[in-house]
C-alpha cells in the first residue's frame, strides 16, 4: 500500500471531535492491523504518476515501483475555486472545510470554542455526489445539541445548493422537535400530525437551493457568505 499521509484521521467521529464528545486522538487510526494481521506492506510516499503501458508508479521521492495489478483509491478532493473568494488559503484560515478529518478538525474546533454564545455557524454541504450524503446534516445536528447547552442563543444556518439531501424529513422531524424547526411545506408530505410549527425559525435553518441556498461568494475578511439571493449573512 503506497500512502501519503503516515498518519489516518477518519472522517466519521470528526464532528464528535468538534462538539467535544471525543478526543481528537480517538479517531487517529492505526495501521498496525493491516500490517501485522494481514501482512501488508506500507510506503509511505505520493503517487505523481502512473504509466499503464509500463505498469510503473512514479513516486514524489523520485522512487519508482512496479506492480502487476493496481488499486487507485485516493480519495476525492475540493474544487477550490468553484466558489468566489475560497481557495485553500482561506480553508487554512478564517473559513475551514473540516471535510477532511485532522488539522481541519482542530482549526473549525477552535472557532467554535471561541465562537461568541450569539454566534452564527454557517455550513455549507456540497452539490451530489459527495461522501456521506447526511454527514453535512448530522453535523448540523450535533452542533446544535451542543450549542443547546453552551451557547443556546447561537445560530446554525445550512446554505444549500440541493432542494432536498440524504433522510432530510427524518432530519427536519427531529430539528423540529428538538430545535424548533419549522418545517419547511414541501416537507410535510407523509409527517406525522402532532407536529408543533413554531412561528419563528429555531436554532437550525435550512436555505434550499430554491430558496436562494447556493452559496456565490465568500468573503473571509468579514467573515460573511453571499448566497444566490440578494444578501449576504455573516458567519462566526
Ligand atoms: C464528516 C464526515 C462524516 C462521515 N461519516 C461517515 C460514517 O459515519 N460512515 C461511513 O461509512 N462513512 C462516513 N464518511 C465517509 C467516509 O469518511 C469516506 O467515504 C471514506 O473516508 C472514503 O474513503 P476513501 O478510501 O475513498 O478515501 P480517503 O479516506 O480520503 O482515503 C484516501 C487515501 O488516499 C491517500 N492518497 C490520496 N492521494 C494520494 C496519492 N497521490 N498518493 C498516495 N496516497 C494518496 C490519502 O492520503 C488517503 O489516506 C464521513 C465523511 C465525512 C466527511
Amino acid at each position: 500500500m503506497i500512502e501519503a499521509n503516515p498518519q489516518y484521521r477518519r472522517c466519521y467521529g470528526s464532528s464528535e471531535v468538534l462538539t467535544g464528545d471525543v478526543n481528537y486522538d480517538d479517531i487517529l487510526i492505526s495501521y498496525d492491523s493491516l500490517k501485522n494481521k494481514y501482512g501488508l506492506e506500507f510506503l509511505f510516499d505520493t503517487v505523481v504518476d502512473v504509466d499503464p503501458q509500463t505498469q510503473v508508479i512514479n513516486l514524489k521521492s523520485g522512487d519508482t515501483v512496479s506492480y502487476d495489478r493496481l488499486i487507485v483509491s485516493p480519495g476525492i478532493d475540493f474544487i477550490w475555486d468553484g466558489t468566489e473568494g475560497y481557495s485553500e488559503a482561506v480553508a487554512q484560515g478564517p473559513m475551514p472545510q473540516a471535510w477532511k478529518a485532522g488539522e481541519q478538525t482542530l482549526l473549525l474546533k477552535r472557532q467554535i470554542d471561541v465562537m461568541p454564545e450569539d454566534g452564527t455557524m454557517i455550513i455549507v454541504p456540497p452539490a451530489n455526489p459527495y461522501r456521506c450524503p447526511p454527514g453535512p446534516y448530522e453535523r448540523a445536528s450535533l452542533m446544535a445539541e451542543m450549542f443547546q447547552t453552551r451557547k443556546p442563543r447561537a445560530k446554525i444556518l445550512i446554505f444549500d445548493l440541493k432542494d432536498g439531501f440524504a433522510m432530510d424529513q427524518a432530519f427536519m422531524l427531529g430539528w423540529n422537535r428538538l430545535y424548533g424547526y419549522r418545517i419547511p411545506e414541501d416537507k410535510m408530505t407523509g409527517m406525522p400530525d402532532d407536529i408543533n410549527q413554531p412561528s419563528e425559525q429555531g436554532m437550525i435553518d435550512w436555505i434550499s437551493g430554491s430558496n436562494g441556498g447556493k452559496i456565490v461568494q465568500v468573503n473571509p475578511p468579514d467573515m460573511t457568505v453571499k448566497p444566490s439571493l440578494a444578501m449576504s449573512f455573516m458567519g462566526m
